[in-house]
């Protein structure tokens, strides 16, 4: 028997090391990787250049009428080996990683015409199979009917100690109080909106990486992700 190419949705809090995973797996399965939180970011960078989100509030008008002025494409970048978010046709890879738009991105992502008009380009994406996609309600919303659905966590400290050493060597000059502070904030934002939350699907399998090393999730997950294939060929 074959293996189909199926799509797996990997769900979970901030800085859980989602995308780590999702990308090793990509590889491996020589899969499509697509970086939900990486569109989000970009339409709050959009919506700050606009500014339609200054300090904490959003102007929800202007942000709704910005959204027609907003396109967004993954590109691949030959030299990083990865596919990088392009907002009106320039790389904002880089941009999107700063603190500022980390503190913004949660109240972008919960106006729903943001989430309507991310949700229908994802669901393109996926529609042929072969993809790897991570985010926060790809197993609930976008792709309910993903083969394979896993939801990734860790206890808040370990995921802002992550991040922190992810931003320092990406040379941001950022305290641990500071991240910590933000990854709580957007659980909290992420898991109170009323489109969309942050949840647990109930057939996900649920990742606890705590005390993980990411060989261990990795080699978890691929073999769960081969006996998906199998099972669906
Ligand atoms: O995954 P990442 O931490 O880069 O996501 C940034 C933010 O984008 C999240 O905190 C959340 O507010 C939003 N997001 C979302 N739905 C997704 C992916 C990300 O609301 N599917």
């Amino acid at each position: 028997m074959g293996k189909s190419r199926i799509n797996i949705a990997i769900d979970g809090h901030s800085s859980a090391g989602k995308s780590t995973l999702a990308k090793s797996l990509a590889k491996e399965l020589n899969y499509v990787y697509i970086d939900t939180g990486a569109m989000y970011r970009a339409a709050a960078l959009h919506a700050m250049r606009e500014r339609s989100v200054m300090d904490a509030v959003v102007n929800e008008v202007g942000l709704r009428a910005g959204l027609d002025r907003m396109f967004l494409a993954f590109r691949y970048n030959p030299q990083t080996e990865q596919s990088e978010i392009h907002l009106n046709g320039v790389n904002v890879e880089k941009e999107i990683r700063s603190m500022e738009v980390a503190s913004k991105v949660s109240l972008v992502a919960r106006v729903p015409e943001v989430r309507q008009k991310l949700v229908a380009i994802q669901r393109r994406m996926a529609e042929a199979g072969g993809v790897v996609m991570d985010g926060r309600d790809i197993g609930t919303v976008v792709l309910p009917n993903a083969e394979l659905k896993v939801f990734m966590t860790a206890d808040p400290e370990t995921r802002a100690y992550r991040r922190l050493n992810e931003m320092r060597e990406n040379g941001k000059d950022v305290s641990y109080d500071e991240v910590l502070e933000n990854v709580l904030e957007r659980d909290r934002i992420d898991s109170a909106r009323s489109v969309a939350p942050l949840r647990q699907a109930e057939d996900a399998v649920v990742v606890d990486n705590s005390d993980l090393t990411v060989e261990e999730q990795f080699n978890f997950l691929v073999s769960l992700a081969r006996t998906r294939m199998e099972e669906d060929a």
